[in-house]
């Protein structure tokens, strides 16, 4: 598959066309204002479905090719969430380079003037290192974002919606496990006790679950003991319980050499973005263990789902009834893995790709 292949493209080497073309990756923006110290790369990987959407994460890269790097990995991202979701939407992502206190309305505001400039082929949202506050200021110069406070027309926190999505993956796992999708007395190991994973933890333990918790956080375990009777363990305990479910809430890349040999659940399934360090190769060791791992980008879309939904006049049960639909979705794909004998995250990426192929053809006539 391009995707492994893509990888190590962009890990050994910088030609930046080169990377376009593998990734498939239309456009890319450089976006340069020495009055403000705006350096932003709005990446556009796919529009075939509609505008590209995606948060402008504010990071400090060390070099400006890792910045690129990340803005074409999570655009490519972005175009299979949207695909998958059903959504009219492409694939795009920003990023602005730099230390997210260097912010101001100044660098806020010319950046949205950036945005605009893409005539709405581009839609902005917050990511890591930009707040609603900054997206208010974006807002003032374009209206081509999405994910503005409820008192501005916006669908406010997306994190409860997300979870939602995952406790639907959770329990399309469970029926893929074990022929019923009651959660009832299993146990579930939730690494990430943030925005999104405290949600999952009410809706688990509505349902009867013996829950685990790890973070770095002792203020979220402390209310996570209290309130939903969880048990506090270490993040390196967590990777070999011995429970049914173990969700990944907090980074990437928790599934690797290093973790996979010590897992002992039946199902990995959570809300954190690129959980498997490398598709190919560790969706495949999950597969030949016997572990269910549901695609994160699937199970993670109920916050572009609320997203999208503030196109269409915003009400949160409308979010909530479509990003129900990932629990029949993720168990088509496990219907997919199966007959096409691919690992579910492959599985889930031929899902997106077929979309967007069939649609290409339905626009290919006036
Ligand atoms: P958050 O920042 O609110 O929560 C992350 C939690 O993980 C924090 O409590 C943090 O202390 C903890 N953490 C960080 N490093 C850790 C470590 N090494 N071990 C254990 N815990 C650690 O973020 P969030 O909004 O809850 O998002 C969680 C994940 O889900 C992220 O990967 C995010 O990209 C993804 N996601 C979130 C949304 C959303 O709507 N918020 C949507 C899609 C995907």
């Amino acid at each position: 598959m391009a995707d492994v292949q893509t990888q190590n493209l962009l890990a050994t080497s910088f030609d930046l066309f080169a990377g376009l073309e593998s990734t498939n990756h239309e456009q890319i923006v450089l976006c340069q204002d020495h009055a403000t110290g705006l350096k932003a790369i709005i990446a556009i990987h796919n529009t075939v479905l509609g505008p590209g959407l995606g948060g402008t994460r504010f990071w400090h890269y060390a070099h400006e090719k890792d910045a690129i790097r990340d803005a074409m990995r999570l655009s490519r991202g972005m175009t299979y969430k949207a695909s998958v979701a059903g959504l009219n939407l492409g694939g795009a992502k920003a990023v602005i380079i730099g230390d997210p206190k260097m912010k101001s309305e100044a660098l806020m505001r010319k950046f949205g003037r950036f945005v605009e400039n893409l005539n709405g082929k581009y839609i902005t949202a917050e990511d890591v290192g930009t707040t609603t506050r900054d997206m208010e200021y974006v807002n003032m110069e374009t209206d081509h974002v999405v994910g503005l406070p409820e008192s501005m027309g916006g669908g406010g926190d997306p994190s409860p919606v997300t979870a939602y999505g995952t406790y639907m993956g959770i329990k399309a796992s469970a029926k893929q496990a074990w022929g019923n999708d009651s959660l009832a007395g299993r146990s579930a190991a939730v690494m990430g006790i943030g925005k999104v994973g405290m949600h999952l933890l009410e809706y688990l333990h509505k349902e009867g679950v013996k829950l685990y918790v790890a973070d770095i956080n002792d203020s979220a375990l402390q209310a996570a003991a209290s309130q939903f009777g969880a048990t506090i363990v270490s993040g390196e305990d967590m990777i070999g319980l011995d429970v049914d479910i173990f969700a990944p809430c907090a980074l990437g890349g928790i599934i690797n050499d290093a973790t996979l040999p010590k897992l002992k659940c039946a199902i990995v399934a959570g809300a954190a973005n690129n959980q498997l360090e490398d598709e190919k190769i560790h969706g495949d060791a999950l597969k030949a263990k016997g572990i269910i791992y549901a695609p994160d980008f699937v199970i993670n879309a109920g916050g572009l789902i609320n997203v999208y939904s503030e196109y269409n006049g915003y009400v949160r049960e409308n979010a909530m009834s479509q990003t129900e639909n990932i629990y029949n979705t993720i168990l088509e794909i496990y219907k997919k893995s199966e007959l096409e004998n691919v690992n579910n995250q492959q599985a889930a990426i031929l899902h997106a790709e077929k979309r967007i192929h069939d649609m290409m053809l339905v626009h290919s006539t006036y």
